[in-house]
């Protein structure tokens, strides 16, 4: 599998918004992260575009105790921590 990295999505033009610092903490409320293939976080995130890399369904924010994060599984570990924050900053409350 060839991993993606934060290089190959700045050749693509693509950039991992990061999120604004009063967002940028540990969630206080419990989550789960799922690491899975694209196909399957494109299903739970509802998103059919292929550059996709992480979200937190809204519903798992609004009607279950536990968040819930996909991020996909060929990320390498720098990106996957980019993508995680991002992703925990929208727990925390942020929309964009
Ligand atoms: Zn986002």
């Amino acid at each position: 599998m060839k991993l993606i990295t934060l290089a190959t999505l700045a050749a693509m033009n693509v950039h991992v918004e990061p999120p604004p610092a009063k967002y940028d903490y540990p969630p206080q409320q419990p989550y789960k992260v799922y690491v899975l293939p694209i196909e399957q976080v494109q299903k739970k995130c509802h998103i059919t575009d292929k550059r996709l890399l992480g979200c937190v369904p809204i519903e798992t924010l609004l009607l279950k105790p536990v968040a819930e994060v996909y991020i996909r599984n060929d990320l390498d570990k720098e990106l996957f921590e980019v993508v995680l924050d991002h992703e925990l900053a929208h727990i925390n409350g942020w929309r964009h």
